[in-house]
């Protein structure tokens, strides 16, 4: 296992406070979407207490800090849903979405506030994750249509059945009874061993992730886990792809049963053909796969574990995107589990440029970003992980549309550039600064504790209060800032 603290991978993890995966997460892929985070970081905010000031602390912290991971505490009770339950496991897409659409009402309302200086309309949000759809519906009685438009960002795409994936004669009882009925429909014994409700352990999910990429072999381990997964295997080929999604998103879908559309001009029901379009499309782009169902027999939301492909490039109609970030559920229900993230910085291909050259040299790194722990991976590991990990399942993705009409003007600052991304403003830098003498000094202390007792325990005397000088929060593999803390020294950047 290849373990590096962020004196290799230079990137800072997040401390878990009790069940915060969902929001780690969340915040290490809008972290990895690189325009958006200078965006944040370039933000004048000063004197301010907003959301968007405290993400911008947070984004400032994870880019500059030494610690090799951070305790995101303010930035946890400032965002969490008010009906999110402390330490309980939650669904980061809630909560991505929750945390968005705060940011810009939020923003909205701080323009409403100041209107005579704000020329730019759209908040960070929308100019950054916002796109819209067109939805059109025609009367298939009348022919008449009638369209809407609605702004979104994040689109949530359903398991389509496998008829839409292979032609419609193909699609024999067989198929549709092995690969992709709803979890919750399984053999009884497969249902089983998914699990009773809640039995889902995090260790063991992602700790061999970022080993050799190369092993096939361990699909022999993985064969008889599960019924499910092994007929999935056996219609391998059948593996949508986030493409299949989309495309079944945008499909014409007809309206008819008690799904009938009442059409004004007819005055009554009638059946109907109802087709979305993308009218708007955002520089990230925002998918959620819709893997959880609810199970009235067991309370839950069950999860639908089958395997989606990860096309690195996604071809929409009028752009290219890729691929920028990918967060994994583990586990068998949103209540339970463990999430992560794959992400890698990807910006706007503009034209070339020194800034550009940085850019696609960043972008061929991946990174897994696992709570307190960030390694290094590939994006075959991403590929991988649900033929590797059968409970292990990509679930929120981030797509960077690939144009650089709203990439981030490198000539808009003055001052210390690191990595692209801007300079910050004093404040912000002089509470990085503060910290990280901080940090030096509990290094410090640290190390003449550990001279200490190694000295008392040859001499047989035991100082007192020494060992409660341990930070309670610090648990998990950041704490003590042993390990690869004293080689990040060098990396000081102020
Ligand atoms: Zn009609």
């Amino acid at each position: 296992m290849r373990l590096s603290g962020k004196s290799e991978t230079g990137k800072t993890g997040l401390i878990n406070l009790g069940n915060t995966c969902y929001m780690n997460s969340v915040i290490q892929a809008l972290f990895m979407a690189t325009d958006f985070r200078r965006h944040v970081l370039s933000l004048n905010l000063n004197g301010c207490n907003s959301l968007m000031r405290k993400l911008q602390h947070l984004f400032a912290f994870l880019a500059h800090t030494q610690r090799e991971a951070y305790a995101p505490r303010i930035f946890f009770e400032a965002s969490r849903p008010p009906w999110f339950t402390p330490r309980s496991q939650q669904d980061c897409s809630e909560y991505l979405r929750f945390l968005l659409d705060r940011l810009h009402e939020e923003e909205k309302t701080l323009k409403a506030l100041s209107s005579a200086k704000a020329p730019e309309k759209r908040t960070l949000i929308e100019k950054m994750f916002g796109g819209k759809l067109k939805t059109t519906i025609c009367c298939l009685n009348c022919k008449s249509t009638s369209q809407k438009e609605e702004a979104f960002t994040d689109l949530s795409l359903a398991f389509c059945p496998p008829a839409s994936l292979e032609n419609v004669d193909d699609c024999g009882v067989e198929t549709s009874t092995s690969a992709t009925i709803p979890a919750g429909e399984t053999p009884l014994n497969s249902v089983e061993i998914n699990g009773g409700c809640d039995a889902v352990t995090n260790e063991g999910t992602t700790k061999d992730l970022s080993a050799e990429p190369n092993s096939e072999t361990n699909s022999e381990l993985n064969k008889g886990q599960e019924n499910r997964d092994m007929s999935q295997r056996l219609v391998g080929k059948n593996t949508p792809s986030v493409t299949d999604l989309l495309n079944y998103f945008l499909a014409p879908e007809i309206l008819s049963g008690d799904n009938k559309y009442y059409c004004e001009k007819c005055a009554s029901l009638q059946n109907a053909e109802k087709t979305m379009q993308i009218i708007e499309e955002p520089e990230y782009l925002i998918l959620t796969l819709l893997r959880f169902s609810y199970d009235p027999k067991c309370h839950i939301r069950r999860k639908i574990l089958d395997n989606v492909s990860l096309p690195l490039v996604l071809e929409l109609p009028l752009v290219p995107y890729t691929l920028s970030s990918v967060v994994v559920h583990s586990g068998v229900s949103s209540e339970s589990g463990h999430y992560y993230s794959y992400a890698r910085n990807v910006t706007g291909s503009g034209p070339s440029g020194l800034q550009n050259e940085l850019d696609a040299e960043m972008s061929k790194e991946w990174f897994l970003f696992n709570d307190s722990r960030v390694t290094f991976t590939s994006f075959q590991s991403v590929q991988k992980i649900t033929s590797r990990f059968p409970k292990d399942t990509a679930y929120v993705l981030f797509y960077k549309k690939q144009n650089n009409t709203c990439g981030f003007n490198t000539n808009s600052a003055n001052g210390l550039w690191v990595n692209g991304d801007p300079p910050l403003q004093k404040d912000l830098m002089d509470a990085i600064t503060k910290d990280n003498k901080l940090y030096l000094q509990e290094q410090e202390l640290s190390a003449r504790t550990q001279a200490l007792q190694a000295a008392s325990a040859s001499c047989s005397f035991r100082p007192n209060g020494f060992d409660d000088n341990d930070p309670p929060g610090s648990c998990g593999p950041a704490g003590g800032g042993g390990g690869g803390g004293f080689s990040t020294v060098g990396r000081l950047v102020f």
